[in-house]
């Protein structure tokens, strides 16, 4: 490809929305243009990226047997009722209606789709196991689009399901996928964590997500070195230090003037946060009504496993208002559980702690040496967000904790799909039994944006060579010297007809300004004609560790082919 006819769009400075590195750099690159908040163009650079990516995908997904298939975005609402998610969704869903009044959604994930797909088109248990796959747009009006590709509200996705008859099948197909995914990561080149994952808006009871190791990633995830556990935050739970009772003393109330937040009654009353407990009331908007959550005074609800102890959606959780908790007959800041006049959800923790302090329900009051049991009662449950320190649940030694982008995700989803919606097959009995199902998510646009967080410097991008645009430029300084265009023609012929993926850059421009072009969009090789043309010899560059020699132009060629050789 001559640089003259490419549509090259680089810009000196990123649009002011870019907050992160990978997104900087993949508009600077020119690789993907934002249209409004969460959605992007990808240009012909992108484009070349992305198909790479998808190949990669595609070729593993073939491997492990799972059959390609192509659905609409456009997605009925009889469907989504069927399956129950048309009001559990929550505002995410985009919905419409068609000019005959009919409801319609974009869809962010496909399992009603499938699960109609096959119930209709399979009904011989010798079809089964089947897995389906595609890659395809998904919608989703995500509340905070942000990070470019990371979080938009439209983005690619490839999405796979497995229908299995039973259990076992499922099992085997759900660790196919597993291994696969670890396949494609892999030769992707990205660093990734794969971790133990809540269910969400899907459903099931397994569940894995792969995490792109980065400190900008919106996970937290705690893992163990000993014994490789590893679980994202929201899923993650740990072993209780065990401490013994005290001995219970009498409830005490004391004047807490002004003092709202668990730092200022630590420090107004003397006394560790780990003696004390917040309780926070929140709105649950799925079943229409207050709750009140304790954790221990230096911890965090952990919102996924409320929102599981609550069967509500994560949409429709939100902390009460000033009034609301007046509604209540309390008091933002001295919210505590006795005598509560909603349901107290209490962390497991904190039902295990003596003599702690909470909120009195009272203006400027506290309780002290208040006990589970003996002062007032609630659900117990596991509701706080584990931490690095607290122990590992399987061998009890110190977790550690890091940041991921979640890049894909793997459920068993069971028969809760295929029960809704009748999908089912006949067995040996002649009786008609669900189907056992799982579901299988890669965010494709989210896996490029990740590999730009991994694999960029100062000066730009540096792809690894198996999903970069191009694998070679070549820069003749003055395109215009007889020589030096001469050799970088021959150069570019040859690649050429070795199917090596080459630019020439043939543009009347600085090499300074080409060679910055370069850099930014991250070809992994740069092959630069000067002075030494006329005896054959090159300067040749190398993108990731921008080692530079002189060589001769054959062994350049050379270095390409086997660079890319085994690709
Ligand atoms: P998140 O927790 O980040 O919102 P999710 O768990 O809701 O994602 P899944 O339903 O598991 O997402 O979708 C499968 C994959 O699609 C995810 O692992 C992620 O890589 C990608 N993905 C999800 N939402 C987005 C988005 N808004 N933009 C880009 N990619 C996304
Ligand atoms: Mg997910």
């Amino acid at each position: 490809m001559k640089a003259s006819k490419m549509l090259i769009s680089t810009l000196k400075e990123a649009p002011q929305e870019a907050k992160i590195d990978s997104h900087i750099l993949l508009l600077r690159a020119g690789l993907v243009k934002n249209q409004v908040a969460g959605v992007y163009q990808f240009l012909p650079l992108g484009v070349r990226v992305l198909q790479k990516v998808e190949n990669i995908i595609k070729e593993e997904m073939d491997r492990a047997g799972s059959l390609e298939i192509l659905c609409s975005a456009l997605q009925p609402k009889e469907l989504w009722t069927e399956s129950g998610r048309w009001n559990k969704y929550g505002p995410e869903l985009m919905r419409f209606k068609d000019r005959h009044e009919r409801e319609f959604c974009l869809g962010p994930t496909h399992e009603e789709i499938f699960t109609d797909l096959v119930r209709n088109l399979v009904k011989s248990s010798k079809s089964l196991p089947l897995n389906l796959y595609q890659i395809q747009t998904k919608y989703r009006d995500e509340l905070r689009p942000r990070f470019g590709l990371m979080r938009s509200r439209e983005f690619i996705m490839k999405d796979a399901y497995s229908f299995d008859k039973d259990e076992a099948g499922l099992d085997q197909s759900y660790q196919l996928m597993y291994d696969t995914y670890t396949k494609i990561f892999t030769r992707l080149g990205l660093h990734f964590q794969t971790v133990l994952a809540d269910t969400g808006n899907i459903g099931g009871n397994g569940s894995h997500q792969f995490m792109a190791l980065s400190d900008i990633g919106e996970s937290e995830i705690v893992y163990c070195d000993d014994c490789k556990y590893a679980a994202d935050v929201e899923k993650a739970t740990d072993q209780l230090i065990a401490t013994p009772k005290e001995k219970e003393l009498p409830l005490e109330k004391v004047e807490t003037p002004h003092k709202r937040t668990i730092e200022e009654i630590t420090q107004f009353l003397g006394v560790d946060s780990k003696k004390t407990a917040k309780t926070l009331i929140y709105h649950d908007y799925m079943n229409q009504k207050l709750v009140a959550v304790m954790v221990r005074g230096d911890r965090e609800v952990n919102e996924i496993k409320l929102v599981n102890a609550l069967n509500s959606n994560e949409n429709y959780l939100e902390l009460a208002t000033d009034e609301e908790i007046r509604s209540i007959g309390s008091y933002h800041g001295f919210v505590g559980p006795v005598g509560s006049k909603v349901d107290v959800y209490v962390d497991v923790e904190v039902a295990q702690m003596s003599n702690f302090i909470v909120g009195a329900n009272e203006l400027n009051y506290h309780l002290k040496n208040v006990n589970y049991g003996r002062d007032f009662t609630g659900i117990v449950t596991d509701l706080k967000k584990v931490q690095a320190g607290d122990l590992c649940p399987v061998c009890g030694r110190p977790l550690k904790q890091e940041r991921g982008i979640e890049v894909g995700q793997i459920f068993k989803l069971q028969t809760k799909y295929s029960s809704a919606m009748n999908c089912v097959y006949t067995n040996e009995e002649g009786k008609n039994v669900p189907m056992v199902m799982g579901c299988y998510g890669i965010g494709v646009s989210r896996t490029i944006q990740s590999i730009v967080e991994q694999y960029h410097d100062d000066a730009g991008i540096c792809w690894p060579i198996l999903v970069a645009p191009y694998h070679v430029v070549i820069v003749p300084i003055h395109y215009a010297d007889e020589d030096q265009r001469n050799l970088a023609d021959q150069i570019y012929e040859t690649l050429n007809a070795q199917s090596v993926e080459v630019i020439l850059d043939d543009r009347d421009a600085k090499p300074g300004f080409k060679f910055k072009d370069w850099e930014l969009i991250g070809i992994p090789f740069m092959i630069v004609c000067g002075k030494r043309s006329a005896e054959n010899i090159v300067e040749f560059k190398v993108r990731s560790t921008l080692e530079k020699k002189e060589i001769t132009s054959d062994i350049a060629i050379q270095t390409v082919l086997d660079a890319i050789k085994n690709l």
